[in-house]
């Protein structure tokens, strides 16, 4: 992270999926430097439970430089579950199959509030309440003016009793000012049926493929991926890009891994260290 230019600093919050070496390893390090560092703002790990103790051994040795809080959040699901909600951003966890448990994660841009059309702004000349009402996509009702009929942009007259009502449907005069962005997280794990559907979608998907093609039976054994197992489910679940990533140490030769999962999914990128991956907000108006 430091060689790229990234603050380790600034981390609010880490994603475990599980608690082989390889992936948490890493982590003691991070802690052991962020104390040196000075920090104090607590730290969110989200994890499985049986990380519990793993943290704790680590603290009761090395814990003393460590003047902040380590937050461990246990993970527990059985299937795809909201973990982590702002205003802005959910993060569910899900999964997978590996050899002991182990999860996925899905970073999720929330719906952004909708945007007022500037002719209808100018049209209707919206209050402040109502403006907040469309934004989240509701329709206002307003009494109608004495010339509103025949001649306004969007709406509809409608009459109830004597009273006319001009109701002002958001979907006519607000839109989406972009589309909200997902990353999905899927490292270790042999393919299952339900994988595609839970990532359905999703912009950008990390998913493992620790072998080639021809190494499918070993594979099967460790409950893993091959790189035509991670094709297929960026496939199926219609993501927009794949990168792929977790090579076996027989074989790092990662054009070969890249060739083979293009073969099924074109998009396929093979990850390398230091690679940056662009997600660039789709804008609708
Ligand atoms: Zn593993
Ligand atoms: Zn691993």
């Amino acid at each position: 992270m430091k060689r790229y230019g990234v603050s380790i600093m600034k981390l609010d919050s880490i994603f475990i999926s599980h608690i082989h070496g390889d992936h948490v390893f890493g982590l003691f390090g991070l802690l052991s430097t962020l104390g040196m560092m000075g920090r104090t703002a607590p730290l969110n790990i989200y994890a499985p439970a049986h990380f519990a103790p793993i943290l704790r051994f680590f603290l009761s040795y090395y814990g003393e430089g460590i003047a902040f809080e380590v937050r461990h959040v246990p993970v527990k699901t059985d299937a795809p579950a909201v973990i982590y909600d702002t205003k802005a951003l959910e993060i569910l966890a899900f999964p997978l199959n590996h050899k002991l448990e182990t999860y996925g994660y899905l970073f999720r841009e929330k719906e952004p509030e909708r945007n007022i059309d500037k002719d209808a702004l100018a049209r209707y000349g919206f209050t402040r309440t109502e403006i907040g009402t469309l934004k989240q996509g509701q329709d206002v009702l307003r009494p109608a003016g004495p010339d509103e009929g025949a001649t306004f942009l969007n709406g509809f007259i409608r009459h109830s009793g004597t009273e006319r009502d001009l109701l002002i449907r958001a979907q006519d005069v607000t839109y989406r000012p972009w589309k909200p962005r997902s990353y999905a997280y899927v490292s270790d794990t042999a393919p299952f049926p339900e994988l595609a559907e839970w990532v359905k979608g999703t912009d950008l998907l990390y998913h493992e493929a620790t072998y080639l093609a021809d190494l499918a039976d070993q594979a099967v054994q460790r409950h893993h991926s091959t790189t035509l197992d991670a094709a297929r489910c960026a496939l199926q679940a219609g993501a927009g890009q794949l990168v792929i990533g977790h090579y076996s140490s027989r074989c790092q030769d990662t054009a070969a891994y890249e060739a083979e999962a293009r073969t099924l999914f074109p998009r396929t990128f093979a990850a390398q260290d230091g690679d940056v991956f662009d997600l660039p907000l789709e804008k609708c108006q």
